[in-house]
């Protein structure tokens, strides 16, 4: 029996995209909307325009500072190879990560940063549950989540974003509808590359470093203590190794599904 639940735990936690280990506290008020009817959740897939060049495989490198610290494994292998990537941040990883901040800053032909949120709340406009985090909850809460990041994002220098991932990835139709309205295009993934940065250093390089052209990889750049980080720096040079096209969002074609970018 323990076996069977440490497997589950397992499978979810690989499933994850988010950082569990940082998750918010739970506010006493969520406690009882766990009886609340299930909303309809999605987890949209994105993917960028292929290279079809053999040997060339176009990849776009996407991570999320989601709060805590910066990993300084992944950020300096990716400002010494000269690897583009987009950088999803919240304003709290902004307040506590001003050096990192400078590096994204000084490196503007590598780092295209993006809004992942005011403060890491799931974009989703109805009372539920996901991960244990409470969602939003209801259209102003989403649209304040969103409009808090992009405020915190300007206020810090970064130029105005146009592009939004919620925490954990996961979103109702309506409130995709909602950031839509709101100008922005949203992040999905097609290579979930750290499993919320808790899967370990050698699955993680696997993971990413088989990515294909016209993929998009999400991972954590905000968990340096994680085993998930060292895998992710060498999968970056092995993609490098391998004649990888590294491209941001901002760079490419790119097709969502669920309406995200349509
Ligand atoms: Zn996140």
């Amino acid at each position: 029996m323990n076996r069977i639940l440490l497997a589950s735990a397992f499978l979810l936690a690989g499933l994850s995209t988010l950082c569990a280990a940082e998750a918010p506290p739970l506010p006493a008020a969520a406690a009882p909307l766990m009886k609340s009817p299930a909303v309809k959740l999605v987890e949209p897939h994105l993917h960028i325009a292929r290279s079809n060049i053999s040997g060339h495989a176009r990849i776009a490198l996407t991570f999320d500072a989601c709060m805590g610290q910066a990993d300084e494994r992944i950020l300096s292998t990716l400002v010494r190879a000269r690897i583009p990537a987009t950088i999803f941040v919240t304003a709290r990883w902004l307040k506590h990560n001003p050096a990192a901040l400078a590096v994204f800053l000084q490196n503007p032909d590598l780092f295209e940063l993006e809004n992942h949120g005011e403060n890491h709340i799931p974009a989703i406009d109805t009372p539920t549950l996901v991960y244990g985090i409470a969602s939003a909850g209801s259209p102003q809460a989403v649209k304040q989540e969103v409009e808090g990041g992009a405020a915190a994002m300007t206020a810090a220098g970064i130029p105005a974003p146009h592009w939004f991932r919620g925490s954990t990835a996961k979103y109702d139709l309506s409130a995709i509808g909602e950031i839509r309205a709101m100008g922005y295009r949203i992040a999905g993934y097609s290579v979930n590359g750290d499993g919320g940065s808790l899967l370990g250093a050698v699955i993680t390089e696997k993971r990413i470093a088989s990515a294909k052209d016209g993929d998009v990889v999400i991972s954590h750049i905000n968990q340096p203590t994680h085993a998930a980080g060292e895998g992710v720096a060498k999968a970056l040079v092995d993609l490098k190794m391998k004649g990888t096209e590294f491209v941001r969002l901002e760079d490419v074609e790119d097709m969502g599904d669920d309406k995200t970018t349509e």
